[in-house]
């Protein structure tokens, strides 16, 4: 196998935190670090990784709240999508209002867009924009698996009617995973993971 993918379950929603490295150089994205950074800056140091940077699939409180815990222990920059940076600051748009508000992540330091390609030793990460849940949410293509964030879920999608989200914009997004390989593993922000090809047979909203 070239890289190293761990899954640790985050927070009140149980955020999919995930810790993809690259097997050779132990260099490492930590996508979506919710909350319980103790955990996940354990697990780093456990399995000798070397982070690289944090990437969000999307601002929401649940995916963002341990950015800047992570971001202090391991001085990492921040990459999301540049359609959704001001969720990072915004308790509204994040929606950790609900929560009592609060600044829960730094701003971001570099922002993606759609077809950019991220580089971890010898592995390749493709971002593809996929709006709709939120205006600047991405998945992450690599190897043989799909981050998907609050995008695709495995047997649903993500809710459309918080800030910022839109049904229609949603749907023209989940058409581009027709596009990609039936036989890759998706890796949702919440729950287990599955492989596509058994969601364009069995999910609702593909
Ligand atoms: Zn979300
Ligand atoms: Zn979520």
């Amino acid at each position: 196998m070239k890289y190293i993918l761990i899954t640790i379950p985050v927070g009140l929603l149980e955020t999919n935190c995930y810790i993809f490295a690259d097997a050779v150089s132990r260099e490492a994205f930590v996508i979506d670090p919710g909350g319980d950074a103790p955990v996940i800056i354990a697990a780093i140091k456990k399995n000798n990784l070397s982070p690289k940077a944090i990437v969000n699939t999307h601002g929401h409180w649940d995916h963002i709240g341990a950015n800047r815990a992570i971001q202090d222990a391991f001085s990492l920059p921040l990459y999301m999508h540049a359609a959704e940076t001001a969720f990072l600051t915004d308790p509204v748009l994040n929606g950790s209002i609900a929560l009592g508000g609060g600044t829960p992540s730094p701003a971001a330091d570099k922002t993606l867009c759609d077809g950019e390609l991220l580089t971890l030793g010898s592995l390749k990460l493709t971002v593809i924009h996929t709006p709709g849940h939120t205006p600047g949410g991405i998945c992450l293509l690599t190897e043989d698996v799909l981050f998907t964030g609050d995008t695709l879920f495995c047997g649903s999608v993500g809710r459309c009617d918080l800030p910022g989200g839109n049904e229609s914009v949603l749907n023209a997004s989940l058409k581009k995973f027709r596009l990609l390989s039936p036989f890759l593993t998706i890796l949702p922000g919440h729950g287990s993971a599955c492989v596509l090809e058994k969601e364009f047979k069995h999910n609702p909203y593909l």
